[in-house]
């Protein structure tokens, strides 16, 4: 059964915004989450593909990902550093990359995301607005928190410079990782992202990187082995980007 009750096509943000003053309304990007939801409560579909969100900008300091940019387009463009562009090839098969979005991942937030792993080391954040007008987040705040009712993601920017690193493993190569560590070395040190530690990516310090955390035990591994997972991994990604200063 469709979740979709009405479906509304602004051309502008602010149209957006005040359309989701509504709490029966929702934001859709890609809709790969959104349209394939069991969830039964009905929705009426804010759709942002005419808000003119799109579109990668910027310069070798700070780059700008639209938050309407598919993760297909992060993949094609030569701007975007190799080790961010693979783990925006990494996260979905390319029928879904032309579809998702990067505002859809980061409202996602999923716990298992390595693009995101791979955004919060290159320091992203998040450009969001609201009734209350715009504002600017840290990634790594705005996963702790999630996206306000009523908020939409505009733009997501990073520093592009030195490339990250991924270390991984899954139950099969092609498969979600149980556990990720990404690590960039940024001009002022190591940065290091964990997926499958938490209720969402999370920076960690590469020195130790697991206190702290509570990852859940499922079908996929104990939390016990997700923590070893987590150390192994750590270890190899920071020794791949030539280790803590
Ligand atoms: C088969 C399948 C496999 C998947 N595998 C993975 C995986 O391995 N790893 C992973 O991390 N994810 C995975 N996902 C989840 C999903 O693909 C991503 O989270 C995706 O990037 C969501 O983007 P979207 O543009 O399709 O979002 P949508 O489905 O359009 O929206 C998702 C949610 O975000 C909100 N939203 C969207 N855009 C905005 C915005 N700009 N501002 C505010 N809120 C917004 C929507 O209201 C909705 O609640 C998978 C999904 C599917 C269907």
């Amino acid at each position: 059964v469709p979740r979709a009750i009405a479906y509304h096509r602004p051309d502008s943000v602010e149209d957006a915004v005040a359309l989701l003053n509504d709490s029966s309304h929702q934001p859709l990007a890609g809709g790969t989450v959104l349209n394939g939801d069991d969830d039964p409560t009905p929705v009426t579909m804010v759709d942002l593909q005419g808000c003119g969100l799109d579109g990668i900008s910027g310069d070798a300091g700070r780059l700008r990902l639209g938050a309407m940019t598919t993760l297909h387009d992060m993949v094609n463009d030569d701007r975007v550093p190799t080790g961010l562009a693979g783990a925006a090839q990494a996260e979905l098969p390319s029928t879904l990359r032309t579809l998702a979005t990067v505002g859809g991942t980061v409202a996602t937030g999923n716990a298992d995301s390595i693009l995101l792993a791979a955004l919060l080391v290159h320091d992203a954040r998040v450009e969001l607005v609201g009734p209350g007008g715009y504002e600017m987040l840290s990634l790594a705040d705005l996963l702790k928190a999630g996206v306000a009712a009523g908020h939409v993601v505009t733009a997501v920017e990073f520093d592009p410079s030195g490339d990250c690193v991924r270390q991984s493993t899954a139950r099969t190569p092609s498969d979600t990782p149980i556990v990720s560590a990404t690590a960039r070395n940024a001009a002022d040190g190591v940065r290091l992202a964990l997926t499958g530690m938490a209720d969402y990516p999370v920076l960690t310090d590469p020195r130790d990187p697991t206190t702290g955390l509570e990852p859940i035990s499922d079908f996929r591994g104990s939390a016990d082995y997700r923590r070893k997972l987590a150390e192994v991994l750590t270890k190899r990604a920071v020794n791949a980007i030539g280790g803590v200063a």
